[in-house]
C-alpha cells in the first residue's frame, strides 16, 4: 500500500512544494516554490523545538509580558540560551527615536504640529537595577506634550549622562519648553527659561502614561532584576517601547 502525505508551506500554506534534500539526520527537507514566500526550506517535524516556526515570536511576546528567561524556556520547551540569544539578536531592529515622527518631519508635517503645540515635551525618568541595587539602570523618555506620543528614550548607568544623551536625541525636534515634575538632572542640563517644574503640566501625561509605566515596572520586577544582564534589561524594555509606543513590527 502506498500512502501519500500532502505537504504545505508553513508560512504561506501553498502546496507548491519541492524536495530539498535531507538534513544530517537523514530527514526530508522541503522547499516552498512560491516566489513571494520568505520560507527557504522547512521540515515537517523539527528535532529541536527552537527551529519551529513562530517560536521566536512567542519568546518575544513572553518577554514583554513579564516572563523570565527560565519560565519562557520551560513553557516553550527550549534552552534558556536560545531565549537569551533570540532577545539579544533583536538589537539590530530596535530604534530609540520614534521613526514615525521623523517621517512626519521629512514631509514638514511635524514642524507644523509641534509649532501648534509650542514644541513642548514632557520628560519622565525611572530607575531599576540589574543584579543588585548598586547597579542602577536609568530609563528616560520624552513625550510630546500635546499628543502624548513618545518621542525618544534612552538607557544608561549614570543619571546625568543618560539625560544628556536623551537631550541629544531630542535636538532635531527643536523643543522650546520642557515639563518635568522634579529638579535634579533637569536643572543641571536645561536652561531655566525653557524648563517648567510641577505637576500641573504633567497630570494628563501621568495618567495616560500610567499603564505604560506600570507595565515597565512589572517587567523590571518580574523579568529583569534576576537577569543580571544589562543588555537584557535594555532589550526587553526597548522591545516593549518599539511595539507599544512606536507601533513597530518587532517580530521581523
Ligand atoms: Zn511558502
Amino acid at each position: 500500500m502506498t500512502c501519500y502525505q500532502q505537504v504545505t508551506c508553513r508560512q504561506c500554506n501553498s502546496n507548491h512544494i519541492s524536495s530539498a534534500g535531507y538534513n544530517a539526520h537523514g530527514e526530508q527537507r522541503y522547499r516552498c516554490r512560491e516566489p513571494d514566500c520568505p520560507t527557504k526550506t522547512f521540515m515537517l517535524k523539527y528535532r529541536y523545538r527552537a527551529c519551529e516556526p513562530g517560536i521566536k515570536k512567542r519568546v518575544i511576546d513572553m518577554a514583554i509580558n513579564g516572563s523570565g528567561i527560565r519560565d519562557t524556556g520551560r513553557v516553550l520547551k527550549i534552552d534558556k540560551n536560545t531565549v537569551i540569544n533570540t532577545l539579544r539578536n533583536k538589537a539590530v531592529s530596535l530604534v530609540q527615536v520614534n521613526p514615525k515622527i521623523f517621517e512626519l518631519s521629512a514631509s514638514g508635517e511635524l514642524n507644523v504640529r509641534l509649532e501648534d503645540a509650542g514644541c513642548e515635551a514632557e520628560l519622565d525618568e525611572q530607575w531599576s537595577y540589574v543584579g543588585n541595587k548598586s547597579n542602577q539602570r536609568w530609563l528616560w523618555h520624552a513625550v510630546d506634550h500635546a499628543t502624548n506620543t513618545v518621542l525618544a528614550y534612552m538607557f544608561g548607568k549614570c543619571k546625568d549622562v543618560v539625560f544628556q544623551k536623551l537631550k541629544a536625541l531630542l535636538e532635531p525636534f527643536g523643543i522650546k519648553r520642557y515639563y518635568t515634575d522634579d529638579w535634579g538632572a533637569y536643572e543641571r542640563h536645561i536652561d531655566a527659561d525653557k524648563h517648567e517644574i510641577g505637576k500641573r503640566n504633567t497630570q494628563k501625561i501621568e495618567r495616560k502614561n500610567l499603564n505604560f509605566r506600570t507595565w515597565i515596572k512589572r517587567l523590571v520586577r518580574k523579568t529583569i532584576c534576576f537577569l543580571k544582564l544589562e543588555l537584557m534589561h535594555d532589550r526587553v524594555i526597548g522591545l516593549l517601547i518599539n511595539k507599544v509606543e512606536f507601533g513597530l513590527d518587532i517580530y521581523i
